[in-house]
């Protein structure tokens, strides 16, 4: 497992032992070089037969890509968590009749093309289909990497004119894929554009970069948000196997550009579902300015049934979470409902028993340590 202070270009596979430190930190070489075949993994790492059919037969229907960062951080050989979240697999082919292309409805709720106002006071404006690395448990398979798809200027534009004219949204998230695919000279001007409009009160981003591509975040970059400031900025690690000194280093960058950051984690099979894992993995993020914000149930997305863990998993998590790491640490544990339903968050059951006593009612709670307390309850006025 690495950490924060090892840098990816020191765990370079053999492929790419040629390659100079400063074009490993180039996020332009970055992605110029991302691994797209499986012949590209050769010098990488291993793969199975089954790695290698999923690349035959799924890649048209979710194309794969991979950092030569992020490559880096996987296990030469065997399974691994980084393997499992960026190399295709054939239970990806498998598709069961409940899963959805489209599981939040996101289609469904476009008042204009590219943005989803599906909560009253919120937007989603997608302003690119394009990731470093696409991620198997993608909830947007649909149309992330599909470059049909990919979200014109017009669009944009006609997504932030939307969002002017509806002063009931008072908080955008800017998505896609990936925003930070696009220039800096573009989401300078997505960002200017969005802080002319006078009710909005949170600008929002999404990214996996600071995991998949942290190159990306440059000083530059860094000064750019600094003058949009303040900027929420949604990350999305899952592993502590996913640190090392290229994310400390963005996650640093970030903070001190007056960032807001906060990590989604998506609740997956064989990677994360262990609170040992997602205590490490939320302990790391705090050291670095990170605050867990979700962890979010896998989506009935078409394909990635076998990511999905039970309710109870995330349960079982967030019960061990809560008293032996400070609030700060405790994310929501939410369910987003298909549907475009919403989400809703799931909490452990502290209430063991409620009983009448001539003072009021008296509620019994387990702490995290199973220890019971009663508690008198005053009654509704
Ligand atoms: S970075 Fe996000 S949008 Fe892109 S493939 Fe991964 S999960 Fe999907």
């Amino acid at each position: 497992m690495t950490d924060f202070s090892t840098s990816s270009f020191e765990m370079r596979p053999p492929r790419f032992e040629a390659v100079s430190i400063s074009q490993w930190q180039s996020w332009h070489w970055q992605h110029q070089n991302r691994l797209r075949s499986a012949a590209d993994f050769d010098g990488v790492c291993q793969l199975s037969d089954g790695e290698r059919a999923a690349f035959d037969k799924g890649a048209d229907r979710f194309r794969v890509a991979v950092t030569p960062h992020y490559a880096a951080l996987m296990a030469r050989s065997g399974d691994c968590p980084i393997r499992r979240q960026a190399v295709p697999h054939l239970d990806e082919l498998k598709i069961q009749s409940f899963e959805r292309s489209d599981p939040l409805a996101e289609e469904e709720h476009m008042p204009v093309p590219g943005l989803t106002h599906r909560y009253p006071d919120r937007a989603l404006l997608y302003v690119s289909h394009h990731c470093p690395v696409y991620c198997r448990h993608c909830t947007r398979k649909r149309k992330v990497s599909n470059p049909t798809t990919a979200a014109s200027m017009a669009q944009v534009e006609a997504g932030i004119g939307y969002i002017s004219e509806t002063p009931e949204i008072r908080d955008v998230i800017i998505s896609g894929g990936d925003p930070l695919t696009l220039s800096d000279a573009r989401l300078d001007h997505i960002l200017g554009r969005l802080r002319e409009i006078a009710h909005l009160d949170v600008i929002r981003l999404g990214t996996r970069n600071p995991v998949t591509l942290p190159q990306r975040v440059t000083d530059e970059l860094a000064a750019l948000l600094r003058r949009h400031a303040p900027i929420y900025v949604n990350t999305h690690f899952n592993h502590p196997a996913e640190f090392c000194r290229e994310s400390a280093d963005a996650l640093k960058r970030l903070v001190t550009a007056g960032c807001v950051v906060g990590n989604q984690m998506v609740l997956l099979k064989g990677i994360n579902d262990e609170a040992k894992i997602v205590m490490s993995l939320n302990r790391g993020l705090l050291r670095h300015g990170c605050r867990p914000y979700y962890i979010l149930q896998c989506d009935m997305a078409q394909g990635i049934t076998h990511f999905r863990t039970p309710l109870a998993t995330g349960l079982e998590i967030m019960d061990h979470l809560r008293g032996r790491i400070g609030g700060v640490g405790v994310p929501d544990f939410v369910v987003d409902l298909p549907g475009g339903g919403g989400k809703v968050e799931l909490l452990p059951d502290y209430i063991v028993d409620r009983r009448s006593s001539e003072h009021g009612e008296v509620v019994r709670f387990r702490n995290f340590d199973g220890e019971e307390f009663d508690f008198v309850d005053v009654a509704p006025p």
